[in-house]
């Protein structure tokens, strides 16, 4: 799997997670799916810019997702309310 080995070079496996750069890193949760930082390493995933994603979690959405931007951008394109307001002014 040499995609892997690009993903996380010179890393290895331990007991407690991925050792990568002097960190330890611990496989990502359920919330990181779909995210474009999530990468394959053996037989788990991990993120490539957050070595411990549940506690990054923990404190609310993940400020490095990338799947989490693409929703927030979405939404502030279309306005519901904003949208309902022009609708019943019969405005534009
Ligand atoms: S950037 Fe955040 S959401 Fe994406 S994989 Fe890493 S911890 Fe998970």
């Amino acid at each position: 799997m040499s995609k892997n080995t690009q993903a996380f070079p010179g890393a290895s496996k331990t007991a407690e997670g991925m050792l990568y750069n002097g960190a330890l890193f611990q496989p990502v949760i359920d919330k990181c799916e779909g995210c474009a930082r999530v990468r394959d390493f053996e037989d788990a995933r991990y993120c490539s810019s957050y070595p411990m994603p549940a506690a990054k979690w923990s404190i609310g959405n993940c400020n490095f997702s990338t799947h989490m931007k693409a929703a927030a951008t979405a939404q502030a394109k279309v306005n519901p309310l904003k949208a309902s307001k022009r609708a019943a002014k019969g405005g534009r």
